[in-house]
């Protein structure tokens, strides 16, 4: 009997939480959001790191000009500052908050990923590109190890992994010593046959399993030989799009970490190889694409954006109409209600949160991918 597979105890935030949380705008400017992110925390170094997260939040205060004690903000920045502690027993893990207490809201998102990226910022909206950036390095998979005639099969998310439930096992060995088969020919015909149906089996299994997982890759760990008998049948059972290669695994029995020190690379290469087609697709120039800060915003005013991808938009500000939040490329007055309320905003952020608000998927690579790309692109709906 079949047990349901488990699933990774971090669930990432539905895009329904990521519109709301960027449609957070407050006028007093006492939107935080942290972002914690460290791989390991020496033991000699406990001093020093609390003095960078006291360091963090003092110099994101500082620039906050915000002079009132009793506020929400004072509030949240003690609430973070108490934290610490926890933050620092659980290195590996990427830690996002996001603090309003003028409006109620307190959410933290937890993602299993190592890193060194620490950020804090008080302002108008929450900063909510790097969690996407995030969770992209984040993005659940498949590992398979097989052997003859057995196999195991893990989902890993991030630094987490999982088994999922036994696979069907069979001992295709036995053929050998069957008494009918006379002829040495005839038995390694019989293993083969045997081997085949075991890897139609297989694929079949894995991929009913991985209809109920949120995976987009698979990565199969096995020798080179068994990969040619086994990669059609995966092919046939329909997992052709999702397979990103194969591994050589020095043993069945190797450790789930080893499993994603090894597959981990080999995913993010076909993910890579998927954002250089999408990317170059977009960058061909024709009438259903976009590319650049102005004419992407132009086309997500107009709702004609079908997917937005985020490259390196690093520094990169614009300036919206604080009145009716309608994107200004120029000019003291708002075009389109005249205002003369102008803000100036990280460009990512008002694009994401512009896709967002129209159901455009969004692609925003990993930070250390970023560079590979232009800045900023879209295929357009029509
Ligand atoms: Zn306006």
């Amino acid at each position: 009997m079949k047990t349901a597979p488990v699933l990774p105890s971090s669930d990432l935030p539905s895009s329904e939480t990521l519109a709301k949380l960027a449609n957070v705008c407050d006028e007093e400017s006492h939107a935080v959001t942290l972002y914690f992110n460290r791989s390991t925390f020496s033991d000699k170094a406990h001093r020093e790191e609390a003095l960078t997260f006291e360091h963090l939040v003092k110099t994101a205060r500082d620039k906050s000009q915000s002079d009132d004690a009793n506020n929400g903000l004072s509030k949240d920045l003690a609430r973070i500052l108490g934290m610490e502690p926890e933050l620092r027993s659980s290195p590996s893990r990427f830690k996002a908050i996001f603090a309003c207490s003028d409006r109620q809201i307190w959410q933290e998102i937890d993602l299993p990923a190592c890193g060194d990226f620490s950020r804090l910022e008080i302002a108008q909206r929450f900063h909510i590109v790097p969690l996407l950036r995030a969770m992209d390095a984040c993005t659940p998979y498949c590992i398979a190890i097989v052997e003859h005639g057995k196999a195991r099969i893990f989902i890993a998310h991030g630094t987490e992994i999982h088994e999922l439930h036994q696979l069907p096992s069979e001992d295709l060995a036995v053929a050998a010593d069957d008494s009918r088969v006379g002829w040495s020919h005839h038995i390694e015909g019989n293993v083969r046959e045997r081997t085949k149906a075991y890897f139609k089996l297989l694929a079949r299994e894995v991929h009913e399993l991985l209809q109920d997982l949120p995976c987009q890759y698979l990565v199969v760990g096995c020798r080179e030989d068994l990969w040619s008998e086994l990669e059609p049948q995966l092919v046939k059972a329909g997992m052709g799009a999702m397979i990103s290669g194969r591994f050589h695994i020095p043993s069945f029995d190797m450790t789930p970490h080893e499993m994603v020190q090894i597959a981990k690379p080999v995913v993010a290469g076909k993910q890579r190889q998927q954002y250089t087609q999408f990317w170059e697709r977009v960058r061909e120039g024709t009438a259903l694409s976009a590319v650049g800060v102005d004419p992407v915003i132009r086309e997500l005013e107009s709702s004609r954006v079908q997917t937005l991808f985020l490259g390196d938009l690093s520094g990169k500000n614009v300036t919206e109409c604080g009145n009716c939040q309608k994107w200004r490329d120029i000019g003291n007055l708002c075009p389109t209600c005249g205002s003369s309320y102008i803000k100036t905003l990280p460009a990512e952020e008002l694009l994401l949160r512009k896709a967002l608000s129209t159901g455009a998927n969004v692609i925003a690579p990993d930070l250390a991918m970023t560079k590979l790309f232009g800045e900023v692109g879209a295929l357009l709906r029509y």
